[in-house]
Formats: C-alpha cells, sequence, structure tokens
C-alpha cells in the first residue's frame, strides 16, 4: 500500500529562466491541446494516442520526449475522467506541466531541482521552509509537476511515496460521529464543537451577501472589485476550514495510535443520505453539505493510513436511531428515540447526546468487524466496507502548501 504525499515548493526564478519556464509551460498547454484536437475523441488510449501524434508533437512544439509523452498521458488522462464525469475535456492552460525522473532531479546538497525546459536543462533553488526540508531530507524523488500560480510564481509539486507502517489488528474501537453541530463526537465522549466555526463561517456568509447586494448594483468597476473580493474571502474561509480540519484529524489519529485503538466511522454514502433525510433549513443545508464535512472524512482516513492506524468503516443505518445502551429502536416506523441533538430511549430510559450515542454505537460495530479472531457475527455488506476501506488508500493525499 503506497501514501502520496504533495510538497509544494517555490522556485527561485531569475529573468531568464522565467522566459524558459513560460516557454515550456505554453509549449506543453500547446501539445494537449493539439493532441486532443487531432485525435479523434473517443480514443483514450495513451500508448495508441501516442503512436498517431508522438512524432508530431516533437517536431511541432520543441519538447523533449519524456514532455511529449506526459503531454499526451495528459490528455488521455482527462479524456477518461471527462468520460466518468460525462463532461467535454476542457481547453489546457499554460499553467501546469508533468515531470519524472528522466527530466527532474532534486539535490538535497543545496536544495535546488533540475528541470528540463524547452531550451535546455536549467537549475532552481527552493525557497522552502524547516517544514518542506523535514519532509524532503533523504528523499529521492522520481515525480513532480511544475505549475505556475495566479500571482506569477512558479511553485514545484514534489511527489513523496512512502509505505505506510501496517495496522496493528486491535479489539479496541474508537467510534467517531461526524456531524453537523458538533463537528466530531467520539465514542469516549470527546466532543469538537462547531459552534465557533459556525460562527465564522456564518459572518463570512453574511459578509458575502452584503458584497454580492453590492455587486448587483454598482457600477461596472465596483461590481468588479467585488468579484475579486469575493474571491479573496472563499479562498481565506477555505483555508480556515481546512486548519480546522488537519488540527481535528491529527488530535484524533494521534490519540488512536498512542491507546492502540482503531477508528470507526460511518460509510460514505450512508452520512450523505443521512445528512440530506433530516429536514433543516437552507443554513443548515449549507453547512451539512458541504466539501468541509467530506474534507475531514479525508483527512482522517490518510492520517490514519499514514500512522498505521486502522480503519474500519460501518454500515451507518440505525447507528443514529439505534439505542446504545439496550440495543432497542422505536418500535412504531417513521418515529425516533432521536430529536435533533438530544437522545431519549423509551425501553430503557437512557438520556443524553444523539451524536454521543451514535458514536458508541459505529464503536460497537466497529469492534465487531475489527476482532482479531475472525469474526463470526460479520454480515457480508460490512466485510465490503473493510474491503473497500483497505483498498482505497488512493484517496490519501496531502497537500503542504
Ligand atoms: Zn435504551
Amino acid at each position: 500500500m503506497k501514501q502520496v504525499l504533495t510538497v509544494s515548493c517555490k522556485l527561485q526564478v531569475t529573468p531568464e529562466q522565467s522566459t524558459k519556464i513560460d516557454g515550456t509551460l505554453q509549449a506543453f498547454a500547446a501539445a494537449c491541446g493539439y493532441v486532443n484536437e487531432t485525435v479523434q475523441p473517443t480514443l483514450m488510449n495513451e500508448l495508441a494516442i501516442q503512436s498517431l501524434v508522438y512524432h508530431d508533437v516533437r517536431a511541432k512544439f520543441g519538447l523533449s520526449a519524456q514532455l511529449a509523452i506526459h503531454a499526451i498521458r495528459r490528455v488521455s488522462g482527462n479524456r477518461k475522467t471527462a468520460k466518468k464525469d460525462g463532461k467535454p475535456v476542457g481547453s489546457f492552460a499554460p499553467t501546469s506541466a508533468t515531470y519524472d525522473a528522466r527530466t527532474f532531479s532534486f539535490r538535497e546538497k543545496d536544495w535546488t531541482v533540475s528541470l528540463t525546459t524547452i531550451d535546455g536543462r536549467e537549475r532552481f533553488s527552493l525557497a522552502i521552509g524547516n517544514y518542506q526540508i523535514g519532509l524532503l531530507k533523504g528523499q529521492k524523488p522520481k515525480t513532480a509537476t511544475l505549475c505556475q500560480r495566479k500571482d506569477g510564481t512558479y511553485y514545484l509539486n514534489i511527489q513523496l511515496e512512502s509505505t505506510p507502517p501496517e495496522p496493528e489488528k486491535t479489539s479496541k474501537v474508537l467510534g467517531c460521529d461526524l456531524g453537523r453541530t458538533d463537528i466530531v463526537v467520539t465514542s469516549e465522549g470527546d466532543k469538537f464543537s462547531g459552534k465557533e466555526i459556525t460562527r465564522i463561517r456564518e459572518c463570512y456568509a453574511s459578509l458575502r451577501a452584503n458584497i454580492q447586494q453590492k455587486a448587483t448594483r454598482g457600477t461596472r468597476s465596483t461590481r468588479r472589485r467585488c468579484r475579486e473580493l469575493l474571491k479573496r474571502l472563499s479562498g481565506k474561509e477555505r483555508r480556515f476550514q481546512e486548519l480546522v480540519n488537519h488540527t481535528i484529524s491529527h488530535r484524533l489519529v494521534t490519540r488512536t495510535k498512542l491507546s492502540n485503538q482503531a477508528i470507526a466511522l460511518e460509510d460514505l454514502t450512508g452520512i450523505r443520505e443521512r445528512t440530506n433525510q433530516l429536514p433543516h433549513t437552507k443554513k443548515e443545508r449549507r453547512l451539512s453539505n458541504s466539501w468541509a464535512f467530506f474534507e475531514l472524512r479525508q483527512f482522517l482516513i490518510y492520517k490514519a493510513i499514514k500512522h498505521g492506524v486502522h480503519l474500519v468503516f460501518v454500515n451507518p443505518r440505525y447507528t443514529s436511531q439505534t439505542c446504545h445502551n439496550c440495543n432497542h429502536i422505536h418500535p412504531v416506523r417513521g418515529e425516533s428515540y432521536r430529536s435533533g441533538k438530544k437522545f431519549s430511549c423509551g425501553h430503557c430510559g437512557w438520556n443524553g447526546d444523539a451524536d454521543y450515542n451514535g458514536a458508541k454505537n459505529i464503536s460497537a460495530l466497529g469492534a465487531t468487524v475489527n476482532a482479531p479472531e475472525g469474526s463470526e457475527m460479520l454480515s457480508c455488506s460490512l466485510s465490503e466496507h473493510v474491503l473497500r476501506a483497505v483498498e482505497s488508500p488512493t484517496l490519501a493525499h496531502e497537500r503542504v502548501a
């Protein structure tokens, strides 16, 4: 099982080098565009496309052999994703190019990289901090992506491959219920409250609404300025949420690692259904359906894999409806012991936080699945979830800005 970590490194570029990079990025994008236009749209196989246009691409755009192959590979990849999404392949902007061991090398001695451009090989210093240095130390990266950001600066996103430690089997399972009011509630009763975050995001939302209103009434230049401001705000909000998610997932994973516990989560599709089922206001819907929710899941998953913490995915059916104390569900169809954040069992009389009750159920289900010596109680659907969790390490992907 491999995990890929992307380290984003700013390049120090002289004006002459900048011209060479720009030329390379433009040639790469132009080559992609050319391949996409000349080769019949139904052809997706990389080698098939290559056999048709490789020589043309090299002759027309002055790309090195490897860069030409990567341009073709990108078109092939984009076509495959486009087909999956049912959308046409978009245009290719001159903002990124793919590098591999033959076109890129990293030198730790002086923290530099050398890259093939359309005008020969160039060496660049990396403008990086201790964090990136720590990650790159002793590594021999084989792939990277050269990017130009909107502000004109150049970055090299270096991919590091690592094999995470094999997770230990354990019968101790920490159930995590991801929710709306509280971001996470664990089966040990820990809560990461979403109150403060919700408040800050609400501030952003009302600010946005305000600006939008101004934009519709204002002159042309006001409208343009408002658009720019909105863009900046959305970036700020996203980074804030990302930081919160990183912090929470990091704490949960280190804690379970130290106490040799596995982490149990609900299956993703189930969560989407559940949050959509509940009647809620427009405001709540914006919060629950947001990418933030799924981002936290993704962070939890890749950090768990990275640190060798076992992951269990449980069937989310009834985790919120069942009383963890006596395993009873409300006997009347359509009725529930749960009401918002409160859970009050009509059978044994247990009272408490509904998400805590959910987390307890997730933990209990996870423990059945994760029992070290086989598990006869395991239902088919549950074992599938576990397999899927183990087999999807491709999800795990970190970006270090
Ligand atoms: Zn009960």
